[in-house]
């Protein structure tokens, strides 16, 4: 080992920059405090530096959770402080955080350690997945213990291992800041991205593309391979209007139209042992699933592979497809056995991206269909099936196969070039989504990012009344607001939101947020919802689209209205995105034109 890798990082000097990034508000000053910390960090280390930053212990596939109950970290409060849990409870309620609680209670101690040894970023984080990783008999002791052990640190240092611990630390490091501030600290330039996306897409492990990248440089990223149980992040598609622009884009390519239906993308990884499930997300979801991982098991003719699919919600008497909501019945810790006969599922199978060894992304879609084919050899309406697919050529084939889809239950279209081959992490007309037209005025739904909300009144006094909502700016990778909506919520709703909204809080807009609209209550951009609206007009206020119709006004939604879709299957940047607002915007202003009556002469 080198003498550079036997080097070690002080905890204080990630605390250092936690400080400074909780006061910035700027994503550019964010990203040069976290190059200035890669450059101290180790690079044995910087895997670890990687994810405490992004407030996780391992990649998200790996389903790692710290699980500490609030309880029991008062109790470690109490236990390392001398404080009685009372009065540790009082200050919680007036700081609502259990970090601010820690830094409160603690703030007499001075700023130096309390030890003559120094806590390294190593020994905090061995310590934190200890906590994470034990469980059965004892467990809680051994957490309480190790918890404490922690909090004897310094004041400020406490306070961010128990944000860290409660799942808190909101510093708003997304990936693509991550992304680069790698390229920067390590290859001096942010022309490099690309290749960093690249092997973040393949392996959904943004500790491993820094490790590597900081130990053996850039070349090794181009390396990096598609490995069974690691997800890989999904292609997504393009949305049109109709099925005319769906060929027009297409520009004379063959293509095939699949089914589009309305349920949850779930990445399954087959190994000769065990079958992993992953959400769109690529959060673990086997446990939601199992009768679908089981079936997979005994169904799939080949001994490892990676598919992508969707599974929906049946109707066990007649086998229709039901609605994505269906869905939500299935996401319980517990009671899946009752969960599996009265919810029952089917998954269809759209992709493949792996088989024994060999990554096939780079096959053509109509390769990938025949291998589909074939791993399916023989299945019928059974649990797992392949999604009906046909070649279209004319505009017509896909209305009629438009209308059947709809039909049968489904959303719509995906529409899919023949020659394509499989683009991890990426958007484009390689795939079309053509959606069914919504009876709104407005041709689609949006799915928005909830960004802010205001206090609720009379009915809604200790609920929220209204939400901030945002589309994504993906040049400027920033949430930029739209609208305010408070209408479409049910009571049940607005207790949910309220219980989930509540862990998102901060105590001041978001870094990646943008907008002129002033709120109650602002959070980290997490949740998206799905909107109807009726038009979509000029503002001065909301910020979606700003300068590109007309200077200084940006585009809000008219009569926006939740559709009782919370689409937690989509991640902030999955969301509708402020180019597609601006091309809803300028096809709306068109088709008015288009429908205005002739003037009298
Ligand atoms: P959207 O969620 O509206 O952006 O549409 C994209 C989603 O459609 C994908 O992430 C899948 O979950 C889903 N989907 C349904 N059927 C298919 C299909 N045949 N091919 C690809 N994606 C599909």
């Amino acid at each position: 080992m080198s003498c550079f890798n036997q080097r070690v990082l002080d905890f204080s000097i990630i605390v250092d920059t936690f400080e400074q990034m909780e006061r910035t508000s700027s994503r550019l000053a964010l990203t040069d405090y976290l190059v200035s910390l890669l450059r101290k960090t180790p690079t044995d280390i910087i895997d670890r530096v990687i994810y405490l930053i992004q407030g996780k212990l391992h990649p998200d596939y790996e389903g790692v959770e710290l699980g500490l109950a609030e309880k029991l970290a008062i109790r470690a409060i109490s236990l390392s402080t001398g404080l009685d849990v009372k009065s540790i409870e009082q200050i919680y309620r007036n700081t609502g955080d259990l970090g601010d609680t820690v830094g409160e209670v603690t703030k007499s101690k001075n700023q130096t350690t309390l030890f003559a040894e120094k806590m390294t970023v190593e020994r905090v984080y061995l310590t934190l997945d200890k906590i994470a990783h034990s469980a059965g008999a004892g467990s809680q002791d051994a957490k309480l213990r190790l918890v404490s052990s922690l909090l004897t640190l310094t004041s400020r240092e406490s306070r961010y291992i128990m944000k860290f611990i409660m799942g808190t630390l909101r510093l708003g490091i997304a990936d693509y800041t991550v992304i680069d501030a790698l390229a920067l600290a390590f290859t001096g330039d942010k022309s490099n991205r690309p290749i960093l996306e690249n092997a973040y897409n393949v392996s959904s492990d943004l500790g491993t593309v820094a490790k590597l990248l900081a130990i053996k440089g850039l070349e090794s990223l181009r390396l990096l391979e598609i490995t069974l149980y690691k997800p890989v992040r999904p292609m997504l598609a393009e949305r049109v209007r109709s099925a005319e622009e769906a060929l027009e884009r297409m520009e004379g390519q063959s293509i095939a139209a699949e089914y589009k239906l309305d349920g949850e993308r779930i990445q399954v990884h087959k190994g000769k042992e065990k079958v992993e499930l992953f959400s769109r997300r690529l959060e673990k979801i086997t446990h939601h699933y199992p009768e679908v991982a089981e079936s997979i098991q005994k169904l799939i003719k080949t001994n490892e592979t990676i598919l992508e699919a969707e599974v929906v919600a049946i109707n066990a008497q007649t086998d229709e497809f039901l609605p994505f909501q269906e869905l939500m019945h299935r996401r319980r810790k517990y009671g899946i056995k009752e969960a599996i006969e009265e919810y029952p599922v089917v998954i269809n199978i759209f992709d493949i991206l792996y088989i024994d060894g060999e990554d096939k992304t780079s096959f053509p879609y109509f390769q990938r269909r025949k291998l589909i084919e074939k791993a399916t050899k023989g299945l019928k309406n059974e649990k797992v099936r392949l999604v009906p697919q046909a070649i279209v050529k004319k505009t017509e084939d896909l209305e009629k196969l438009m209308a059947v889809a709809i039909e049968h239950g489904c959303e719509g279209l995906m529409i899919k070039q023949l020659l394509s081959s499989y683009r991890a992490g990426a958007r484009g007309f390689a795939w079309i989504k053509l959606k069914r037209e919504y009876r709104s005025t407005l041709a689609d739904t949006l799915d928005l990012i909830i960004v802010g909300a205001l206090y609720g009144r009379g009915r809604r006094v200790g609920k929220y009344g209204a939400l901030l909502l945002a589309a994504y700016d993906s040049e400027a990778d920033m949430f930029r607001s739209t609208c305010k909506v408070g209408t479409g919520f049910t009571d049940l709703h607005l207790e949910h939101f309220y219980k989930n909204l509540k862990d998102t809080r901060i105590s001041h807009r978001h870094p990646r947020v943008d907008t002129g609209m002033q709120m109650d209550l602002w959070f980290e951009p997490q949740i998206v919802i799905e909107v109807s609206a009726s038009e979509i007009t000029l503002s001065p206020s909301h910020t979606a689209g700003i300068n590109s119709i007309r200077e200084n006004y940006g585009l809000a939604l008219r009569f926006p209205k939740f559709t009782g879709k919370i689409r937690d299957d989509k991640n902030p940047e999955d969301a509708t995105k402020v180019e597609e607002l601006i091309s809803m915007y300028k096809r709306q202003m068109r088709s008015i034109k288009n429908t205005r009556p002739l003037p009298k002469s």
